[in-house]
């Protein structure tokens, strides 16, 4: 054979595989990239920012998509919690594995090429013309956490006979990301959270207190701040016992969730004492307000197992804030507001208990 020829073919065949392994290396890289930015992501919202906003660009694609197995409807709360509906119908929870049976059969392995167009509209409601898509079952140590689909205009992207490896890659990482954030984001929760009532705890309402205060002063809104203290309480325990009065506990929580705003800040301060931040609130409102959780506490009926009434009363403490009257720094203010409604409050109590007062706000 001519030699020269023969070195052509060579040299053809080298610069094939060079641009392969140059094919792959950037491959490589992007996948990369992308999975440091889910690493980084430090919350489900971000996470999902990375995912379904970044990743179409990122790889470009022609949509992005994600099932979450939610066995437990942990994830349904998170949802609500955290605002993650604005990524329906690009995430979308299953609580029940049928839909992910269906989707990998038997094999659990990932899915690349055509998908029916029935498929096609459920993965990827809305999209655009779609050529090919590869779906990636997400497990960590055998545990189903989702689903991840990807897909691209092109027919020839995802084909079943090429490797799925860099794709299985970031499943695997995409899977660990989603449980350690759902993870991370009820500690979080737990740690905020009075486990008795299920309200707020004084922590949360103590890192949640500044950041009310800053948003009222920017925008010019007043705030108020109710103290709560449960009336004679010891007397309910001495008389009812202990765990009748952690149930009259309980229910107070539940009176004030449903008098308050969404947008109210609830928490037990402590014992038989509870505290509420009410933005766009002023002192006026907040009188209405209170007199009207007064009087629902006053009028809830609770019974022991034996359908003996428990009386229930509340002191409740006001005290208002107007940005355009007063300007203080929100940390003598947090301080103010508080020690002012706990002013009111043992007013009321000297008064002889079950109702409202108010206070003005005195910066010390
Ligand atoms: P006042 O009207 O002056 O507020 O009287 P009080 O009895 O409510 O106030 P005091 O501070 O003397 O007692 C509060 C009681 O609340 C005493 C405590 O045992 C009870 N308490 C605090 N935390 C809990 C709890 O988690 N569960 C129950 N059942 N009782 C609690
Ligand atoms: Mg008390
Ligand atoms: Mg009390």
């Amino acid at each position: 054979m001519d030699l020269a020829a023969e070195n052509q073919r060579l040299q053809g065949l080298i610069d094939r595989l060079v641009a392969r392994i140059d094919d792959n290396q950037r491959i490589a890289q992007r996948f990369q990239a992308f999975e440091f930015q889910l690493l980084e992501a430090a919350s489900l919202p971000e996470l999902f920012d990375v995912l379904i906003d970044q990743a179409p660009r990122h790889f470009q694609l022609q949509a992005v998509s994600l099932v979450l197995f939610d066995k437990d409807y942990v994830l349904a709360q998170l949802f609500d919690a955290l605002n993650l509906k604005r990524w329906l119908p690009k995430v979308q929870l299953r609580h029940r594995e049928e839909f992910f049976e269906q989707l990998y059969g038997q094999r659990q392995q990932p899915v690349l090429g055509e998908v029916d167009t029935l498929s096609l509209g459920r993965l990827f409601p809305g999209a655009g013309p779609i050529g090919s898509c590869a779906l990636l079952p997400l497990r960590t140590q055998g545990r189903l956490q989702g689903s991840l689909h990807l897909a691209s205009e092109q027919p020839e992207r995802f084909t079943p006979d090429k490797a799925a490896d860099f794709l299985q890659h970031l499943g695997a990482i995409l899977a660990l990301c989603i449980e350690h954030c759902v993870a991370r984001e009820q500690l979080r929760r737990e740690g905020r959270q009075d486990p008795l009532t299920k309200v707020g705890n004084r922590a949360a309402f103590e890192q949640d207190l500044p950041l009310e205060l800053a948003r009222a002063e920017r925008n010019h809104q007043p705030v108020s701040c109710f103290f709560v203290d449960l009336d004679h309480f010891k007397k309910i325990n001495d008389n009812f016992g202990h765990s009748v009065g952690d149930v009259c506990l309980r229910e107070v929580a539940a009176v004030l969730q449903k008098e308050l705003r969404k947008t109210d800040v609830l928490a037990r301060f402590g014992g038989e004492e509870f505290v509420v931040l009410l933005p766009v609130c002023d002192a006026e409102q907040a009188m209405e307000t209170a007199q009207r959780v007064s009087e629902a506490i006053a009028t809830m009926r609770v019974e022991t197992s034996q359908g003996q009434p428990v009386p229930l009363t509340a002191s409740i403490g006001v005290c208002s804030w107007e940005p355009r009257k007063h300007k203080i720094p929100v940390e003598a203010l947090a301080e103010a507001l508080l020690r002012q409604a706990d002013a009111a409050m043992y007013l009321v109590k000297k008064a002889g208990r079950n109702g409202v007062r108010w206070q003005p706000l005195v910066v010390q």
